[in-house]
């Protein structure tokens, strides 16, 4: 079994229940999530706040099929592929996997741009502190916001 960190992030419909259901699919293999956290959109066109937030799991699926996975609970909640970075029902990337590193397209781990991200480093800080780089609060884009837990 391989831990690995997903971040979640929604901002259409209901924000909540999205996330609810997402992470219910992924069912035993969720070790812990970490509290929900309002956010600011960064990059893309304007758009409504997310929801996000960082799950631990452990996995024994390959990291293609971690990917596909991903796809398959952004696929469920009805997601359109439309402008980049643009608003969606359910995102979900993997940020990191305990001793994966890969830089394909399809595929880059750590999440490259995951360190710049508030709304990715506040929920992940929660649960796995040594990965978060000192001084984040500072250096990381975008105001997020604690609203409790799922
Ligand atoms: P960002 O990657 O900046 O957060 P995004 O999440 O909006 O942007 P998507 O449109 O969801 O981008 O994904 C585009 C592609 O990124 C996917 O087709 C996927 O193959 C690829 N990708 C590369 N690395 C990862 C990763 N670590 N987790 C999820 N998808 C990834
Ligand atoms: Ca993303
Ligand atoms: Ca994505």
């Amino acid at each position: 079994m391989t831990r690995a960190f997903l971040g979640l992030g929604s901002n259409l419909g209901d924000r909540e229940e999205t996330l609810r259901e997402a992470v219910a699919t992924l069912g035993s293999t969720v070790r812990r999530v970490s509290g929900v956290y309002e956010t600011e959109p960064v990059g893309g066109p304007a758009q409504g706040p997310y929801l996000n937030l960082v799950v631990e799991l452990d996995t024994d699926l390959e990291p293609r099929q971690l990917l596909g996975l991903c796809q398959r609970l952004e696929a469920a909640a009805g997601r359109v592929r439309a402008e980049r970075w643009g608003p969606r029902t359910l995102d979900v990337d993997i940020l990191w996997i305990d001793g994966v590193e890969s830089d394909a397209a399809d595929l880059t781990v750590p999440h490259p741009r995951m360190w710049e991200r508030a709304f990715v480093l506040a929920p992940l800080a929660e649960l796995a502190p040594e990965l978060v780089p000192p001084g984040w609060e500072d250096g990381a884009t975008g105001r997020v916001h604690r609203v409790g837990v799922l």
